[in-house]
């Protein structure tokens, strides 16, 4: 019997806004699919958040059992500036200004994306495709909904026409916005416009002359409409209607809204079960913006250098923090809640070292090992309660220090059960990791290298150079470099 026929697990679905038991499609098997990042800057820490997220989603469902099929797709295409139907495309722009192929602009950031979330320690999705890889699958949709009468064609470049669709379907189920208030406030079409409707969207854009990212179609040449890249992905690899869709609040409207119109019009079927959508990110109780420098990147928390923290701060440290909130939460970050979080994430990991050498008695005392394990899931059931859980980490943290102290006792068996629970709790599904190298560890390091520097030194006294040889040769292999001087030996790590 698998974990999940034990736990049941509850998510807050945005289509409904409310909690539902999940229940999967197939039995056993989750196909879920979040939107990855459009790849023309550095990634922003807010959307590191949105992915560390699902990343935790990702590793609960996995730690339940569930096959998960995980996508999470790279925008390297038609994205505009104004996340509507105008404007440049955020790539291109990017490209022109540095005076590099888009391909380099993506590239580029693509590698960034890449290093700042593996820092982080999330694990990379079952598959990440791309936008450019599937030109083809997204014309094959528009010409779908083209046969289905829910799209025209106008200079080249089609449209999906909204209010037809809005006649049969429903267009602002997931947002909450109804189509007669949205025309309502809109502005008029001007005489340039080929749109129908202001509300309506592109599916493809033909491509004036000077628009270096474009592909042949049925209509001319002309690149794909930003909402459509996921339709045709997740379709390919999810199917027509699948697990979860999940991605920053902000994405609800009109990304998500137009997802799922491009589904039902293709398909005639809703295209997904349970959208999650994670909270933003602020800063010193402020929205992140790069324009009013009230922003800091992944890298400049990491190595300090920055103007709005006292401290640099590892990944686990900011990981554990962002773990301290529920993901629908607004979260805010600053000094002091960095400084909270590195303390309490200190004593966690403090406590699972002293796990490893507590001493065991014949009975535990106090401490139900079993009904808090329940609790554990309890909270990780309950919407991915992952603040719940780390409370719960830290009831146990408390009687681990009870049970170090001599206070109250644990035995063997459930010692083993504690140290396999807080472990799966803490590293696989919470994603931390254990301190990275902090001053304590690089002594250790220190010592462990001078002291094999002495057993040289002892060696070659005593004219046993295999040896000596040997420890200078293995060190260096490992990337410690030793240097004989005037004054002994020293040495240095590449
Ligand atoms: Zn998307």
């Amino acid at each position: 019997m698998q974990l999940y026929d034990q736990q049941t697990l509850k998510v807050t679905n945005s289509l409904t806004g409310k909690k539902e038991v999940f229940k999967p499609i197939k039995d056993g098997y989750v196909g879920m699919y979040v939107c990855g990042p459009t790849v023309y800057s550095n990634v922003h820490l807010g959307n590191c958040r949105t992915f560390m997220s699902f990343d935790m989603i990702f590793r609960y469902l996995k730690h339940l059992g569930f096959k998960v099929r995980y996508v999470r797709n790279i925008t390297d295409a038609g994205h505009l500036e104004n996340d509507a139907d105008e404007g440049e495309d955020k790539i291109a722009k990017k490209a022109k200004l540095e005076q590099i192929e888009p391909m380099e602009v993506v590239q580029r950031y693509t590698v960034d994306f890449h290093e700042t979330l593996q820092k982080f320690n999330l694990l990379p999705p079952s598959i990440e495709p791309t936008a450019t890889g599937h030109i083809i699958e997204q014309i094959e949709i528009i010409k779908s909904i083209l046969e289905k009468g829910f799209a025209y064609e106008v200079n080249g470049s089609v449209y999906f026409d909204v209010v037809k669709f809005n006649a049969t379907n429903d267009y602002g189920k997931l947002s909450g916005r109804k189509l007669e208030d949205m025309i309502a406030n809109t502005r008029e079409l001007t005489a340039q416009d080929d749109k129908r409707n202001p509300q309506d969207f592109a599916l493809w854009k033909k491509a004036e002359p000077q628009h270096i990212m474009r592909w042949p179609s049925p209509w001319g040449d002309g690149f794909p409409g930003w909402h459509l890249e996921c339709t045709a992905m997740s379709t390919k690899y999810l199917g027509e209607t699948f697990d979860i869709h999940g991605g920053g609040m902000d994405l609800k409207f009109p990304h998500h809204e137009c997802e799922i119109a491009q589904a039902e019009a293709c398909n005639s079927t809703s295209p997904v079960n349970y959208w999650l959508h994670a909270n933003m990110l602020t800063l010193n109780g402020k929205k992140m913006s790069k324009s009013t420098d009230n922003n800091i990147y992944p890298s400049e928390i990491f190595n300090g250098n920055n103007t709005i923290l006292s401290k640099a701060f590892s990944p686990s440290v900011v990981r554990f923090f962002m773990m301290q909130a529920h993901y629908t939460s607004i979260l805010d970050l600053s000094d002091e809640a960095l400084l909270a979080s590195e303390k309490g994430y200190q004593k966690l990991m403090e406590a699972i070292k002293n796990l490893e050498s507590l001493p065991t008695a014949q009975n535990t005392t106090n401490f139900d090992v079993e009904a808090w394990k329940q609790e554990c899931y309890d909270a990780m059931n309950d919407d991915f309660n992952t603040p719940i859980l780390i409370a719960k980490l830290f009831d146990a943290v408390k009687r681990i220090n009870l049970i170090k102290d001599g206070k109250e006792t644990i035995s063997e068996a459930d010692k083993k059960k504690l140290t396999n629970l807080v472990a799966s709790f803490t590293f696989d599904v919470l994603g931390l990791e254990e301190q990275q190298a902090t001053e304590g560890s690089s002594n250790a390091l220190d010592g462990v290298v001078n002291l094999l520097i002495n057993l040289r030194n002892e060696a070659r006294a005593n004219k046993d150079f295999a040896t000596s040889d040997k420890i200078r040769d293995e060190l260096l292999a490992m990337g410690i470099q030793l240097k004989d001087g005037k004054d002994g030996t020293t040495f240095s790590i590449s």
